[in-house]
């Protein structure tokens, strides 16, 4: 099947309740291209290099999401375009797309990343850190980001089960954090959950973003997001 009819039959799918995020990571431009042409506006990344070589080659009513983990001394690259960060693990990272999404005279959509999985390789916040990080005074003051949920990579296993016990923890956890932290904001509206092989889980776990790449470009030789 082609790049098109993937992202036509994921639609399908999922229903119109959920939002597809196409990871197009080590896939070329041309894919993207492909992609776009069907009907597709918001791709995910995980490199901030590669996002930036592909936002000046392609159209500019792309949607580009910063999925992979983000070092403090590269947000500069990405604020000035980046539509949502979903990897935000840390405050001081926050910190940084604040100053810089400042400096471009704009405020940046981010996702806090949870920490659900059951693997030490990835990245995320503790439940805890998040609520620190949410209670704390410096977060307060930020008025260039805006939290718009959160996002978790479940463990890459076959056992069902555990996967969707990894995405029922964080749907309860975003509930809660909403009737926290975020009540009255509707904006707090997003939980990203949910990639090739694991979305439907996903989705039945209360996800409305998923983020798919090999289904819709095929297979990727270097699966760079399991070590960066
Ligand atoms: C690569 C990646 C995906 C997509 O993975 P597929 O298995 O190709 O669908 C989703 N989320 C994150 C954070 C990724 O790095």
């Amino acid at each position: 099947m082609s790049i098109a009819d993937n992202i036509k039959s994921l639609k399908i799918e999922t229903g119109p309740g959920v939002t597809l995020l196409a990871v197009s990571k080590t896939k070329p431009a041309t894919d993207v291209q492909e992609a776009y042409n069907a009907g597709q506006r918001q791709f995910g990344e995980n490199l901030v290099q590669e996002m930036v070589e592909k936002y000046e080659q392609l159209p500019k009513d792309i949607e580009w999401h910063l999925i992979g983990h983000l070092q403090t001394n590269k947000v500069k690259y990405i604020a000035p375009f980046v539509s949502m960060i979903q990897s935000v693990d840390s405050l001081k990272l926050l910190h940084e797309i604040n100053k810089y999404a400042q400096k471009a005279d704009r405020v940046i959509d981010c996702l806090l990343q949870i920490y659900i999985a059951d693997e030490e390789t990835k990245f995320g916040l503790g439940f805890d850190e998040a609520i620190e990080l949410l209670r704390s005074e410096e977060f307060a003051m930020f008025k260039n980001v805006r939290i718009r949920g959160l996002m978790g990579i479940a463990t890459n296993t076959k056992n069902e089960k555990q996967i969707k016990e990894e995405y029922y923890e964080l749907k309860t956890f975003f509930d809660g954090i909403k009737q926290s932290y975020f009540r009255k904001i509707e904006t707090f509206n997003t939980l990203s959950m949910g990639m090739s092989s694991d979305y439907k889980l996903a989705i039945e776990q209360g996800s409305n973003m998923i983020r798919v790449g090999s289904t819709i470009f095929g297979s990727r030789v270097i699966k760079y997001w399991k070590n960066n």
